[in-house]
């Protein structure tokens, strides 16, 4: 049996070294290279899911001891540096934040020039507040309206974004309409009517908004593409570029990914001018997230080594599950349930507000367990998550790679376990 019964509890049990690739391995530039698996997308036709080749997971998991060290990253400025007006100092001392984060330090000053600038940083590194502060200094006082546009993958980042800008620009009259799927429309509607400084939103519903000229983006001087990489995963480039085409060219655009593809290099080209280009390298997952793989015989046997880990409170303390469809998510919390192990679900069956309300309980530690789609959790920003629980195996090294860093944020170490099916 692959997971066993150890003194302290379960331990699941560590693949060995074959086949696992050493050394780190970079999570953006380069596309999709190297050794990288992925799996096969097609479809059985039947409501089973996408068909997935079968690869062994030793190619895609590194395993890592997490190294004890960690080399700080030393900033050039201070937040005093930059030429902020006193309430946005006071706003940012106010979140507690004392120095600049690499992606801060390093593009802040290019923003308040001007330029226009590709920030390759995923979340978790401090990028909200790397554009949003240079912004927030440079729309006080501005009288043509919308002036700030900001397009996220997802309601939930879009958000946080929005969460991010209200405590920032607090006291300097500046003001926001938060415009995502997922809700009635009416209140957005009546928050733009008001002429907001910024729009954050999702390209589904800014676009919907915009056709039915509730948006006018004629004064935009400033355009935000958050985790591009991830909007293009999410097939929402026409939208992009119809929103896009119905603002000044004379702008300044920062684009936020991830990784680099080829497609993403597209992007920049049509959408920015004469970029500077600013890549933070975060400490790599494999490097201080413990990862595992656990085999099961099949699904049931999945079930119940999951139930089992789960009853140990003690070391599963948030633990961040994932699985591959809304349905099965759903189930899978409601079978935890069922077992006396409280979780939430998270997944786009869910409207708006179950979510945050669900995100929330979860954050705040008043449940322990969540399981989520890759599509509801992307982006969210949950600090001191102990372990996520990879299910269902992700389709691709990105999906992995995206899902187990929703642990060891923000200098924790983490740890992640994959199940995998043993064939047969
Ligand atoms: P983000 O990558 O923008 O989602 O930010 C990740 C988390 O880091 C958020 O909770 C931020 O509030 C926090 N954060 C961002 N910048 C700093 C900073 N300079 N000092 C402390 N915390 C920060």
């Amino acid at each position: 049996m692959a997971y066993q019964q150890s003194r302290g509890g379960f331990r699941p049990r560590t693949n060995s070294g074959d086949g696992r690739s050493g050394g780190s391995r970079p999570s953006f530039g380069g596309g999709n290279g190297g050794g990288r698996p992925s799996f096969n997308r097609g479809r059985s036709g039947g409501s089973r899911g996408p068909v997935k080749k079968f690869i062994h997971p030793s190619k895609f998991i590194n395993q890592a001891t997490p190294k004890a060290e960690e080399v700080a990253y030393v900033p050039v400025n201070k937040f005093i540096d930059f030429p902020f007006g006193s309430q946005l100092h006071h706003n940012i001392a106010k979140k507690g934040y004392e120095l600049p984060s690499s992606i801060q330090d390093q593009a802040i000053p290019h923003i308040i020039e001007g330029k226009d600038v590709i920030g390759i940083a995923n979340t978790g590194t401090g990028k909200t507040a790397a554009f949003l502060l240079p912004i927030i200094e440079r729309q006080t006082g501005i009288s043509l309206r919308p002036s700030v546009l900001i397009i996220a993958p997802t309601r939930e980042l879009a958000q946080q974004i929005d969460e991010q800008f209200r405590e920032f620009s607090y006291g300097l009259n500046l003001y926001s309409a938060l415009v995502v799927g997922g809700m009635p429309a009416d209140r957005q509607i009546r928050d733009l009517r008001r002429r907001p400084h910024f729009i954050i939103g999702t390209p589904g519903r800014l676009k919907d908004l915009m056709n039915r000229r509730h948006i006018n983006l004629e004064n935009i001087n400033t355009l935000v593409l958050d985790e591009a990489d991830r909007m293009l995963d999410m097939g929402f480039l026409p939208d992009i570029r119809a929103i896009v085409s119905e603002m000044p060219s004379e702008r300044q655009t920062l684009l936020f990914s991830a990784t680099i593809t080829p497609e993403i290099t597209t992007i920049i080209n049509n959408f920015s001018h004469d970029p500077v280009t600013v890549s933070v390298r975060t400490r790599e997952t494999n490097e201080h997230i413990e990862q595992d793989v656990i085999e099961a015989r099949d699904k049931a046997h999945k079930l119940e080594l999951l139930t089992d880990m789960l009853r140990d409170t003690d070391q599963y303390d948030k633990v961040l599950v994932f699985g591959e469809t809304k349905f099965g998510v759903q189930r899978l919390s409601d079978h935890l349930d069922n077992s006396g192990i409280s979780s939430i679900a998270i997944h786009g069956n869910k409207n708006q507000s179950q979510r945050a309300r669900a995100l929330k309980r979860f954050k705040d530690g008043q449940v322990r367990v969540m399981v989520a789609t890759d599509v509801a959790a992307r982006g969210l920003d949950i600090p001191n998550v102990s372990h996520v629980i990879n299910f269902d195996t992700p389709q691709t090294y990105d999906d992995y790679i995206h899902r187990i860093g929703r642990t060891g944020r923000g200098g924790a170490s983490g740890r992640a376990h994959t199940f995998i099916e043993s064939r047969r």
